[in-house]
């Protein structure tokens, strides 16, 4: 007699087979746009995320519309945002020419921009980028064709995409930089290696070079420090950056990638909930070290309104969006470790674990 009561969905929601058609729309709309698989997820994701949180304020027969327009916004605002500011920016390459005139101008600099930073990496390290982010390949299976580690490989991945994100800026802004030493420095700030920026002092070398100081700006806002990756939350955005960072970490600690999946909703679910709730925030995702396991760690945290209840906001059935979402429950049923900090008008703190057992000292 104590089985689950089914909780039903509140008025307005969108039935099953409504949602699963809407869902098929939005998967051909961003597909057709997008080509690396796990973006098309993201933006999916992303986009019924949206539709779900206006479905009381459309009207039932206009729904599908307006998915197909909310899809082409994803996508658009994400690419708006990816080519700027994101190690993600060399994914502009997967995506296909845009409809709009103006777009198809911004496409074609874009394109050369992207272009051009590609011709500065060496072959190498090009060759891996193509193979893992524009083809989708994984990384384990390139890791037992060159003989060795997926982590190697994630890395060296990791280097490209600093290296480029630095080339791309460099080739987008048609100036040279004014002294040698700017490049160096946008490289250390774009890889987030403090012992480098110390030894270059990047921080002396930002207050004296306005143009280092300009182009630095996008670079520093995502901050590694080897560990953990520092993600701030301030747009729609950066919740596909999240989930993307904690899928590839993941995978990079041995995760399978049906975990990689679930990890990435997990972070999707706290991260738009800061979007949502307190509009700006962080997401800290790091690993964890342990003789017989690893695992991956998520730290989100905003100054928001806070939440005034808790325990209700982790009962079943509770959820941020009227019942539409995965609400904090869903997200603790995903994890290991789940622990919400909040106090009214002062913020919240979502602290979430996964683990993967290595077989102890000696295994993998
Ligand atoms: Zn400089």
């Amino acid at each position: 007699m104590s089985a689950a009561r089914p909780v039903a969905p509140p008025a307005g929601a969108p039935a099953p087979a409504e949602l699963l058609e809407i869902r098929t729309i939005v998967r051909r709309v961003i597909a057709s746009r997008v080509r690396d698989s796990h973006m098309v997820d993201d933006l999916v994701q992303e986009t019924l995320a949206k539709v779900l949180t206006a479905w009381g304020r459309i009207d039932p027969d206009t729904a599908i519309p307006y998915a197909i327009a909310t899809a082409r916004n994803v996508v658009a605002s994400t690419w708006r945002h990816l080519d700027t500011t994101e190690r993600n920016l060399h994914r502009v390459v997967d995506l296909l020419p845009a409809d709009r005139p103006e777009d198809a101008v911004l496409d074609r600099e874009e394109g050369d921009a992207v272009a051009t930073a590609l011709t500065h990496l060496p072959d190498r390290d090009r060759a891996l980028l193509v193979a893992h982010d524009v083809e989708g390949r994984e990384l384990a299976e390139l890791a037992r064709e060159s003989s060795t580690s997926p982590g190697a490989l994630a890395a060296q991945l990791k280097r490209t995409r600093a290296r480029l994100r630095v080339e791309y800026l460099l080739a987008m802004d048609h100036r040279e930089p004014p002294t040698p030493q700017c490049r160096p420095v946008l490289l250390a700030l774009s890889g987030g290696d403090r012992r480098r920026q110390r030894e270059l002092d990047v921080s002396g070398h930002l207050l004296a070079c306005p143009y280092c100081a300009d182009l630095g700006r996008p670079l520093s806002q995502r901050a590694s420090d080897g560990t953990s990756t520092r993600i701030a939350v301030g747009a729609d955005a950066d919740v596909v950056l999240a989930r993307q960072t904690g899928r590839d970490v993941a995978i990079s600690l041995g995760f399978s990638a049906t975990d990689g999946t679930v990890i990435a909703t997990a972070i999707s679910e706290v991260t738009r909930n800061i979007v949502k709730f307190a509009g700006t925030g962080e997401v800290r995702i790091g690993r964890l070290q342990e003789p017989a396991r690893c695992g991956l760690l998520v730290v989100a945290r905003d100054a928001g309104p806070g939440i005034s209840d808790v325990d209700l906001a982790l009962r079943d059935g509770h959820s941020t969006y009227g019942g539409l979402g995965l609400g904090l429950p869903g997200c603790r049923r995903l994890m290991d470790e789940f622990v919400v900090e909040s106090e009214s008008g002062r913020g919240t703190t979502v602290t979430m674990r996964k683990w993967r057992s290595t077989g102890g000292p000696g295994g993998r």
